[in-house]
């Protein structure tokens, strides 16, 4: 009998290789988790793989009699009700390292376009002008960066920023001293990375900590020439107190992957800010992470399916 996996929302199938090419497994796509053909390959399916569009709630798990994991090709699982899914017995799978350099690269990208002023010089030569004046950038050699948070993504910024000849500062409550020797960083109080620092890179999941963490006074408390990058989880920066800060010069400018809510409403007062770079949340769309995350994902189905092993679920105690 052959084991029935079920994918959706456009999940790389180059990522389902492992799957795809053993014929213990049939696989099957629909991308369009709202069609009948969907919820007829659903009740047959023992493990279903999603990206961020299909709502994985009880609803849906209670229509899989035959389910035996979910497999979130990405990081969050913010769509898998994960409480439900442990009730029913059935394995919850993300891939939190697949994004990594997708992520790290981004950022690295909102820097460079910030402290270049890439995109409004490219707007603005698209409008017809030649204003070499007003864009005159600054380097990035020599500058400190702020690192908030320094685990796999902040990492990954660390060691790319030390090629551009940059200093790390880091606050990070859990990470070890031979963790940031080995990346070169020095480890400091969240006060010393917002008032020294002259880009500040935020890298930390969404918690009751972390909430609001960059929040008006500590706008106030930066150097009116630094710029702070958010590839992180909207929320983490208070956007009302950073379009203020923006607009009156307390900061010389922010770059923002992510928003407090998503996708970014068309009247959010983000939109017209000035030296505010933004993307719609791209920090892991790249075709290599995408590949990436589907085949962390299937290498989790394959143990569970095949070798029973169920250890690198999220929800691993709560299984019997
Ligand atoms: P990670 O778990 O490897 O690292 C997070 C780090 O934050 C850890 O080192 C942890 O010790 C630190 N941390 C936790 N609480 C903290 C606090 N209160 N103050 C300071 N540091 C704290 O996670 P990661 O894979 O590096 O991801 C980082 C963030 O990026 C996550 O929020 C993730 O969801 C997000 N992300 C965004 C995109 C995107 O598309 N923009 C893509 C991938 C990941």
């Amino acid at each position: 009998m052959t084991h029935l996996i079920l994918a959706t929302d456009k999940v790389s199938a180059e990522g389902l290789k492992l799957l795809h090419s053993d014929d213990r497994f049939e696989v099957v796509h629909v991308d369009d988790s709202s069609s009948q053909e969907f919820r007829d390959a659903l009740a047959r399916a023992e493990a279903l793989v999603v990206r961020s569009a299909t709502e994985v709630d009880s609803g849906l798990l209670s229509a899989a009699g035959l389910l035996k994991a979910v497999g979130r090709a990405g990081v969050g699982i913010d769509n898998v009700d994960v409480v439900t899914a442990s009730e029913m017995n059935v394995a919850v799978y993300n891939a939190p390292g697949g994004n990594t350099v997708a992520a790290a690269e981004l950022t690295m990208a909102l820097m460079l376009s910030l402290v270049r002023k890439v995109p409004s010089a490219e707007r603005s030569l698209r409008d017809g002008r030649w204003d070499r004046a007003a864009f005159k950038g600054t380097e990035l050699r020599r500058k400190k960066l702020g690192l908030i948070g320094a685990g796999r993504i902040g990492g990954e910024v660390a060691k790319r920023c030390h090629a551009f000849e940059m200093q790390t500062l880091v606050y990070d409550p859990y990470l070890t001293n031979e963790r940031a020797e080995e990346l070169g960083v020095k480890l400091v109080g969240l006060t010393e990375v917002i008032e020294k620092a002259d880009i500040i890179s935020i890298h930390v999941p969404l918690t009751d900590e972390t909430r609001g963490l960059i929040d008006a006074e500590a706008l106030e408390s930066m150097k009116p020439s630094t710029v702070v990058i958010n590839a992180s989880r909207g929320g983490v920066v208070d956007e009302h107190a950073l379009a203020e800060a923006l607009r009156t010069g307390v900061i010389a400018g922010a770059a923002l992957d992510v928003y407090e809510q998503e996708p970014l409403p068309a009247d959010s007062p983000l939109r017209d800010c000035p030296n505010l770079v933004l993307t719609p949340h791209l920090g892991g769309s790249t075709a290599e992470a995408q590949v990436e995350v589907a085949r962390e994902v299937a290498a989790h189905i394959f143990d569970l399916l095949i070798e029973r092993d169920s250890s690198g679920a999220v929800n691993a105690p709560s299984l019997r």
